[in-house]
């Protein structure tokens, strides 16, 4: 069902949504982009005469209540932002009564679904080398289900909106719809924002097409560099990676961050790059820092000969020309991860190049999807929100939607 074609009017919509948000220690809300982008979704439902029943996890309580992750904390700010009043279930599990006595146009927001082991369904305290895991996993399952069905008895339609989280295949964001028929379950618009978004990337390709991968860690990153290898023009490498590769080839990095058992990775990549005629663009001097700090001295060293006590922290001024160089007439641009340490004020200025080379490209007609927390933080940070084509909410969602894998939240409503 396409949600703008549903008749919401007297129904309750149980909607899942990722407002999974950053929380400072008082517990008040640092960036409330996943909020903001659930609204149209949700205030669409309530226009149109609908009840909601909004439910989400946040953070990672492991099957266990925890008030530091109680969504209690944001309710105010939800209702605020919908502008309507917003009641509160303490008990995701047992919110059939105050479900049932919404009217068109209520909401009620429903406790952490991570309060629950079944809305994971993994089994929690057992190692998966135990000889009892695979019961205890097949009896987890079984839970999830009836999980699930209880959420599913709170509404008479199931929306999907939660694309960070659209990548699992949870309680809330998969399993649920196996409880509602064709015609009651669709996407949300977020949802079907981030898909499109996605789709431009992967099936309407206009070259060239570069795609910036940076961060700290190749290893979190080589399932969707190895599948951006057979799809790009060009590929820059940056960030903390880049050390993982000047160490493959025997150079010296200091204290820079490196992974020493992926430096076998780093060369395959290179090898892969070759055989698909894919520009590897990797940075060859960087800004080092004689401590992980702000305040560090600074020095600029070649990537592959910083001494001891140094440690590369951003693409130095040579690497900032290439980056730039490569980003320039590209017409498809994808950007995962920072160039450096982006959220020291000095070791920022590779991330920003790199922002500010993708802000002008996208000026001159490409299309630029950015996405996972940190380069979203990034663009944020220097100003270009409005200067990129699309912003996605997702991290690990977008990178396995870009590997081309279905993700089990869209699977769930399509089939
Ligand atoms: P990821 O979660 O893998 O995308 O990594 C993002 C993080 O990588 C950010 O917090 C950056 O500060 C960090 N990062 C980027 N470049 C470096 C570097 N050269 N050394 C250490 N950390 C880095």
């Amino acid at each position: 069902m396409n949600i703008k074609d549903y008749n919401f009017q007297g129904k309750r919509a149980i909607v899942r949504v990722d407002f999974n948000v950053p929380l400072d220690e008082n517990g008040n809300i640092t960036d409330d982009t996943r909020i903001q982008g659930a609204m149209p979704t949700l205030r669409h439902i309530l226009e149109k005469g609908g009840a909601l029943i909004i439910m989400s996890h946040m953070g990672k309580p492991k099957g266990k209540v925890n008030p530091k992750m109680s969504l209690g904390q944001i309710k105010d700010a939800v209702s605020q932002a919908l502008g309507a009043p917003v009641a509160f279930a303490p008990d995701c599990a047992k919110a059939a009564d105050q479900a049932a006595a919404l009217k068109p146009g209520e909401a009620l927001l429903l406790e952490n679904l991570r309060f629950y082991a079944e809305e994971e369904g993994k089994p929690m305290g057992i190692d998966k080398t135990d000889p009892a895991y695979d019961a205890a996993k097949k009896e987890m399952k079984q839970r999830q289900k009836e999980f699930a069905k209880t959420l599913a008895s709170y509404a008479d339609c199931y929306v999907m909106d939660a694309f960070g989280t659209a990548h699992r295949k949870h309680a809330s964001t998969a399993v649920i719809a196996d409880y509602f028929s064709q015609d009651d379950k669709m996407l949300g618009f977020l949802m079907e924002k981030e898909v499109q978004a996605v789709e431009n990337v992967l099936n309407n390709i206009k070259r060239p097409f570069v795609a910036i991968m940076g961060g700290s860690k190749v290893s979190s990153k080589i399932g969707i560099i190895e599948n951006l290898l057979g799809k790009v023009d060009k590929l820059i490498l940056c960030g903390g990676m880049t050390y993982t590769f000047a160490k493959a080839h025997g150079g010296e990095i200091g204290g820079s961050i490196v992974e020493l058992d992926k430096l076998d990775v780093a060369l395959s990549v290179e090898e892969l790059a070759k055989k698909n005629g894919v520009e590897l663009v990797l940075g060859t001097d960087s800004i080092c820092g004689d401590s992980f700090s702000n305040d560090a001295q600074q020095r600029i060293y070649p990537s592959n000969a910083i001494p001891e006590g140094w440690e590369g922290l951003d693409a130095g001024p040579e690497t900032q020309k290439a980056f730039v160089n490569a980003i320039k007439g590209a017409k498809t641009i994808l950007w995962n991860g920072p160039a450096g340490v982006f959220e020291f004020d000095n070791f920022c200025a590779g991330s920003r190049a790199v922002g500010e080379a993708v802000a002008e490209a996208t000026k001159e007609g490409a299309f630029s999807l950015i996405g996972g927390g940190d380069s979203v933080a990034c663009v944020k940070k220097f100003g270009l929100t409005d200067k990129v084509s699309y912003i996605s909410t997702g991290g690990g969602a977008l990178l396995e939607a870009i590997e081309g894998k279905v993700l089990p939240g869209v699977a769930a409503i399509k089939g």
